[in-house]
């Protein structure tokens, strides 16, 4: 008896996941995208993953919840083509030049013979829809004009790929839009901050900056970027969705005009936004995922309730009650599943605990009787009996306070992150505590983009920018060059 109880435990503690996330981070990302089934790295091209169904589930939610926002802000769906002509590209100068090291060609066909014009698999795509937007805006009654697609796109990234975080096919939504002034495309680019503070961060709980990127660091083509950095517990910086103001840049060479209310023609502002699902994921279960594994906000949850019978061998009417609680949150909308295997309860408890299911229900005999059950919360960790009869309004109760629960967890940790340098030494240091850096720097213009490169040099980190949500005052001289400061910027090391 002692023996088989001693082999049980030593399976036990096999199916446990266990490994410091703060301590060891690297390895506890590599180790829960195998345990968690996440992604299996195994495909035979370099940099492409196959998603497995508990990230492109999570993955689903997240895109489905930007999509309903999009489009209840204006935007209308399309689904462009995943080629684009090689003449498109060489339209606008800095863009071709910035993705052209990038890009994936398809240069011949099966038979060998060679395209007459090359394709790229787009790497992004402003070249293919302001193409259409030319023939499709006319008039100031057309804008403003507000697109999106849903899409993949390819880019040949040369550093070391990483799952989620760096790879060669990237999960996204694209938005463009067209406006008829500078000052029209600038509030749609604060209505994509938005839209990012709203999901990303008060539905998935993931706090992060919005930052105005120096000019030295700006997408290909654009006239100012912003994007919003989240921080990871390795120190690094991630770059989530960014917006971009396009100005005039693309409408020219693709010639998107309208004619104004005085029968002027004029060029079109433009502004694209790419939320990145892969990446957003990733920050979704860095931020919020423990020693025990993944834990997941309520609503984007791949599953968010399962339910445990426990001795339904002997008992078959408690398997049947857990069918009738299944269909019962199944009318209401909820992912929820059985767990019938042969596991013991013990392991399945481990199991769905490492998955990050955030509610648990366990039923057996005893609850039967009651009527009541066990609810498991996975971000507490804590057991509550509750009622069979008021188990839905319970369900939908504790998903909210879940959520809740998560962000304000991930807040509160991100407050204490920020600390001030005045000097390079001074931000080395804190650096090396995996602290963001608050510093004075001379300008976010080309002309101080040399006090960034020593920062790079000597720091190995990134300036990140300036922050949108404050205006804030330079505290000291630039911490690099010692002139007198303009800006104040946030120094990282980056993803
Ligand atoms: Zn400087």
């Amino acid at each position: 008896m002692a023996e088989k109880q001693e082999k049980n435990q030593a399976l036990e503690e096999k199916t446990t996941f266990n490994i410091d996330k703060e301590k060891d981070f690297s390895n506890w990302f590599s180790e829960i995208l195998k345990t968690a089934e996440l992604a299996d790295l195994r495909y035979n091209i370099k940099g492409f993953l196959v998603y497995q169904p508990w990230s492109v589930l999570c993955m689903e939610e997240m895109a489905r919840l930007f999509e309903k926002a999009l489009q209840r802000k204006g935007h209308k769906p399309y689904w462009f083509p995943v080629m684009i002509p090689e003449k498109n590209f060489h339209l606008e100068k800095e863009h071709v030049e910035g993705f052209a090291p990038e890009v994936f060609w398809v240069t011949e066909t099966g038979d060998g013979s060679k395209l007459e014009e090359k394709f790229a698999l787009r790497p992004t795509s402003e070249t293919a829809f302001y193409q259409m937007f030319s023939l499709w805006i006319r008039s100031y009654k057309d804008l403003p004009f507000k697109t999106y697609q849903r899409a993949n796109v390819f880019r040949y990234e040369t550093r070391a790929t990483r799952p989620f975080l760096r790879i060669r096919e990237i999960h996204w939504i694209e938005g463009h839009c067209a406006f008829k002034s500078l000052e029209d495309s600038m509030k749609q680019v604060h209505e994509d901050m938005e839209t990012t503070q709203e999901l990303l961060h008060d539905a998935f709980g993931i706090p992060h900056i919005f930052f105005q990127r120096p000019q030295w660091d700006k997408f290909a083509g654009a006239v100012n970027t912003y994007a919003a950095d989240a921080l990871m517990p390795d120190g690094r910086m991630l770059q989530l969705p960014s917006t971009h103001c396009l100005g005039q840049n693309f409408s020219k060479p693709f010639n998107v005009k309208f004619v104004d209310e005085n029968s002027q023609e004029q060029f079109a502002y433009l502004t694209c936004y790419g939320p990145a699902f892969d990446r957003i994921f990733a920050a979704c279960i860095i931020t919020h995922g423990d020693n025990k594994g993944l834990r997941f906000p309520f609503e984007i949850s791949p599953l968010q309730v399962v339910i445990v019978p426990i001795n339904f061998e002997k008992e078959s009417k408690v398997l049947k009650k857990a069918l009738e609680l299944k269909e019962r949150l199944l009318e209401l909308n909820y992912r929820v599943e059985i767990d019938g295997s042969e596991k013991r309860p013990g392991e399945k408890f481990y199991f769905w605990e490492m998955k990050g299911v955030p509610l648990r229900i366990e039923i057996g005999p005893k609850e039967l009787k009651a009527k009541e059950l066990l609810v498991f919360r996975r971000d507490l960790e804590k057991k509550e009996k509750v009622k069979e009869k008021s188990l839905l309004e319970f369900v939908e109760k504790k998903g909210k306070e879940i959520t809740k629960n998560l962000r304000e967890t991930a807040d509160k940790k991100f407050k204490d992150i920020i600390l001030d340098a005045k000097t390079v030494e001074e931000a080395k240091k804190l650096l090396g505590e995996k602290k963001i850096v608050r510093a004075s720097f001379c300008s976010t213009g080309l002309e101080s983009a040399k006090c960034a490169e020593a920062i790079e040099k000597d720091l190995g980190a990134k300036v990140r920018g300036t922050r949108v949500d404050l205006k804030e005052k330079p505290f000291s001289n630039c911490l690099v060059c010692g002139k007198a400061a303009k800006e104040v910027v946030y120094i990282a090391f980056e993803y």
